[in-house]
């Protein structure tokens, strides 16, 4: 269940989002989080305890969130994601707004209109991005990907294991060459979490379903 929190007086605080959390683009219409130059942050809550929160920031036409997570066991780290918002005219009047999915898969940038994302990883993405990584990926690429990943990290002057932010440009790099790099260090860590996502989601399904475990005996 999620909730919305005032809007605080100063800066944003640090949020946290664990596991499986979504955001919902009429939930956030319908209380007001969705008026440009709104602020404040969005919780989810079990049993009356916080347990995640996020903060948003509306624009004209798009949603910036920003958090912090944990994945697998490492350290904290902030995130922040933009999302763009559309609004779609209504066959009666009026206009109904719709996320469009910031998720890169394989490549391909998703871009589909949807009014739900989903936060079991590092990024709030569609389901499809989510369902396409547990379908495409292999076993041990999110770890190929995490390679990848760290590589540019090193070329930037930054340290490989470092869950912080990207390194600066360094003196002398293109901007260009450093935008090429950084937006290939974003993809690959994105295809390292969804990866190990997948791995982690197939884990489970084998733990979880008795049929299948029989099928492994001989
Ligand atoms: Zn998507």
């Amino acid at each position: 269940m999620g909730g919305y929190g005032s809007g605080r007086p100063s800066g944003f605080g640090r949020g946290t989002v664990e596991s499986c959390r979504s955001i919902d683009v009429n939930q956030l219409y319908k209380v007001g989080c969705l008026v440009p130059g709104w602020w404040g942050s969005w919780q989810w809550t079990c049993d009356g305890e916080k347990v995640a929160l996020i903060n948003l920031h509306a624009e004209t036409d798009c949603l910036r969130l920003s958090y912090r997570v944990c994945i697998g066991g490492g350290e904290w780290e902030d995130v922040e994601e933009t999302v763009r918002i559309v609004r779609v005219p209504c066959r009666f009047g009026g206009s109904r707004p719709y996320f469009i999915c910031p998720g890169v898969v394989s490549g391909v940038t998703c871009g589909r209109r949807v009014t739900k994302l989903h936060g079991p990883g590092r990024f709030f993405l569609c389901r499809h991005c989510y369902g396409l990584a547990y379908a495409s990926q292999s076993e041990g690429s999110w770890d190929r990907a995490l390679r990848r990943r760290n590589k540019i990290r090193q070329r930037l002057g930054g340290n490989p294991g470092s869950l912080k932010s990207l390194p600066e440009r360094p003196k002398g790099m293109w901007r260009r060459t450093y935008n090429r790099l950084r937006d290939k260090s974003i993809h690959a860590e994105m295809l390292a979490n969804e990866g190990f996502i997948a791995q982690a989601g197939r884990l489970w399904a084998n733990l979880d379903n008795p049929k299948r475990k029989r099928s492994f005996r001989p």
